[in-house]
């Protein structure tokens, strides 16, 4: 990685510094991030905070916070401490969905055991027709340009009827399966709003979910949940593609003592589909 070395004035000096010190983040990352931000590049990297095979174990205590994650990315999504909710981050601002759908704001220090976020801008569209799904996410496969890079996807448009859940929290000791087993499942008509999700390759699936994984949040910032099923009018897609994975590797006990060894695919695959507390998926 190149080096800089540079005279910068005392006040200059000075924000780096206190900067540093709110974010934790070794003065290099700040100067880096600023320079960045300053020059609009195109920045293509996933941050990742946790595992998805730490989750399916029942690794539900956060691990970074909101504030974290504003700083790592201005889209993307995940759940927070205790399972109690399915995070939603759009342009920037983060939502919590609970029970029902109902949506709130958490603050910046609410705590994240699991997310997935990016600075989100479009780098192929396409516009599909009204479908399910499946149908959305055949179009999206039709675009992504390599079955091993991760992409970000933004949907935005009319949902004429959305299946949705929203974590409650866990109860102690419970695992991924046996506490989505008893979360709310909801069934919505006729909404505005935007599908934010994410595409990883399969050779991730101890770290992320594999293939699709999509929260929707209303146009209204009202409404929202993890996505088990759709109908929808035509919708307008985004694509940004992910070439560089950031992982947070938490550093608390339960992560620490937690055995990650297995193959958790069939678990997660359980808590992340339609119906399966009702035997029918
Ligand atoms: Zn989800």
């Amino acid at each position: 990685m190149p080096r800089l070395i540079c005279d910068v004035s005392e006040s200059v000096w000075q924000a780096l510094g206190h900067e540093s010190e709110e974010s934790g983040d070794p003065l290099s990352t700040v100067v880096d991030r600023a320079l960045s931000t300053a020059f609009d590049l195109d920045r293509h990297s996933l941050f990742q905070v946790s595992t998805s095979n730490a989750l399916v174990q029942g690794v539900f205590r956060g691990a970074v916070t909101v504030g974290d994650l504003k700083r790592n990315g201005d889209f993307g999504l995940g759940t927070f401490e205790g399972l109690d909710g399915e995070l939603v981050m759009i342009d920037g601002v983060c939502y919590r969905a609970t029970g029902g759908g109902v949506v709130t704001s958490p603050p910046d220090d609410a705590s994240v055991p699991f997310a997935v976020v990016t600075h989100f801008h479009s780098d192929a569209g396409l516009s599909t027709g009204p479908g399910s799904l499946a149908d959305l996410t055949a179009a999206v496969d039709g675009a992504r340009p390599s079955e091993n890079l991760f992409v970000g996807i933004r949907v935005d448009g009319r949902f004429e009827r959305l299946a949705l859940r929203a974590a409650c929290a866990a109860e102690p000791g419970e695992n991924l399966v046996e506490a989505t087993a008893h979360q709310s499942e909801f069934t919505v008509g006729d909404e505005e709003g935007t599908l934010v999700g994410f595409w990883a390759p399969l050779y991730a699936r101890a770290v992320n979910v594999p293939g699709y994984h999509f929260h929707f949040i209303s146009e209204d910032r009202g409404l929202g949940g993890h996505l088990l099923g759709m109908e929808a009018g035509p919708l307008e897609v985004g694509i940004h593609i992910e070439s560089e994975l950031h992982v947070a590797i938490p550093e608390t006990v339960e992560f620490l003592t937690a055995d990650l060894s297995g193959d958790h695919q069939a678990a997660l695959h359980q808590a992340e589909t339609a119906g399966h507390s009702k035997g029918t998926r």
